[in-house]
């Protein structure tokens, strides 16, 4: 089959490579769209938590192309998307049911072969039908259902204030989410201005181009700070700032994807005296259904976040552009 591959970090190639053999519980999907992820970048470069040689994907939708012998719900021919995470089931956090906390959890598209490639093999219980859901639309399922375990996370109060540091798709799902979950101000912030106005459409009721004079005006909108401050860069100087915006008793929520290793600094005496809440949210955690229904409500939009389809063929010309375009938003190849 076709598959695009990372050999070890910066080395992506398009290629050839045998189709995943699948077991008796799991699913092969032949891919339709899969998008690239700030992930993909950190995988890229060898900032993340990958195994190599590596096709990536972690995002994606397709049709049934075959089942295993013990799989019930699935036929061939049926539209599906997948959850990527792969928990073990034994471990400590798995019998505490936190699998996303899993000691031994595989990853689609991380530790093993993904969905920049025609076929991708997943476990029965991490497939979802995706109905009549475009294919393009349903790759952006598995993002969105990291907002959502991030927003459990965080529970949004009715009427909070909340300001998100980043306008690119991840920050224009959480603008959507946010509204959802009953946030009253929506301030994003980002150094491009049409990603801006993309947030305005999408619900952010202020919008402000990052600079010298954001302090100020963050301060001027929520002179005491805000309900909710929340990163959707993995800036680490970005994430360092927010402890400053969040109102006393307020969250500052690391949703963004730090280096790893990347280290802040922060004022322990401010993180105390305001009852700051520091909430982490890693991945997908049991939350593709909430996210399914967003999309398919018409709640949450994510067709006006995709940018560019490519051809499988432009694997490195996708990753480099998914870094560099200044017109970049979601980065999806369509492959069947
Ligand atoms: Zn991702
Ligand atoms: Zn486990």
């Amino acid at each position: 089959m076709r598959a695009a591959k990372l050999l070890e970090p910066n080395r992506p190639i398009f290629t050839g490579a045998p189709e995943p053999v699948i077991g008796a519980d799991d699913v092969l999907i032949k891919v339709h769209s899969a998008g690239i992820c700030g992930t993909d970048i950190h995988i890229l470069k060898g900032e993340y938590e990958a195994h190599y040689p590596l096709i990536p994907g972690h995002e994606f939708s397709g049709e049934v192309a075959a089942v295993g012998s013990n799989v019930t719900r699935y036929r061939v021919g049926d539209r599906v998307t997948a959850d990527p995470n792969v928990p073990c089931n034994r471990c400590y956090f798995c019998q505490r049911n936190e699998p996303n906390q899993c000691r031994n959890l595989r990853a689609i598209g991380v530790t093993g072969d993904g969905a920049f490639a025609e076929y991708v093999s997943a476990p029965e219980g991490n497939v979802f039908p995706i109905g009549d859901m475009p294919y393009a639309s349903a790759a952006l399922i598995e993002p969105l259902a990291c907002v959502v375990w991030g927003l459990k996370q965080v529970e949004i109060q009715p009427g909070d204030s909340v300001v998100i540091f980043g306008a690119g798709p991840m920050g224009c799902l959480l603008v959507q989410a946010v509204k959802c979950a009953g946030a009253a101000r929506i301030a994003v912030v980002d150094l491009e201005a049409w990603r801006l106005d993309l947030a305005a459409s999408l619900g952010a009721t202020e919008t402000l181009v990052a600079g010298a004079s954001l302090a100020k005006q963050l301060q001027t909108l929520e002179p005491y700070g805000f309900d909710v401050a929340a990163d959707a860069t993995g800036v680490p100087s970005v994430i360092e700032d927010m402890f400053a915006y969040a109102k006393p008793r307020g969250k500052v929520w690391v949703f963004g994807v730090a280096p790893v290793g990347a280290r802040v600094g922060f004022v322990p005496y401010d993180v105390f005296r305001k009852d700051l809440k520091v909430i982490g949210s890693f991945a997908v955690n049991r939350t593709f259904p909430q996210s399914i229904a967003l999309i398919q409500s018409g709640a949450v939009r994510v067709e006006p976040l995709i940018s560019h389809h490519l051809p499988l063929e432009a694997f490195a010309e996708g990753l480099e552009l998914a870094q560099r375009d200044p017109r970049r938003m979601k980065v999806q190849f369509d492959i069947a």
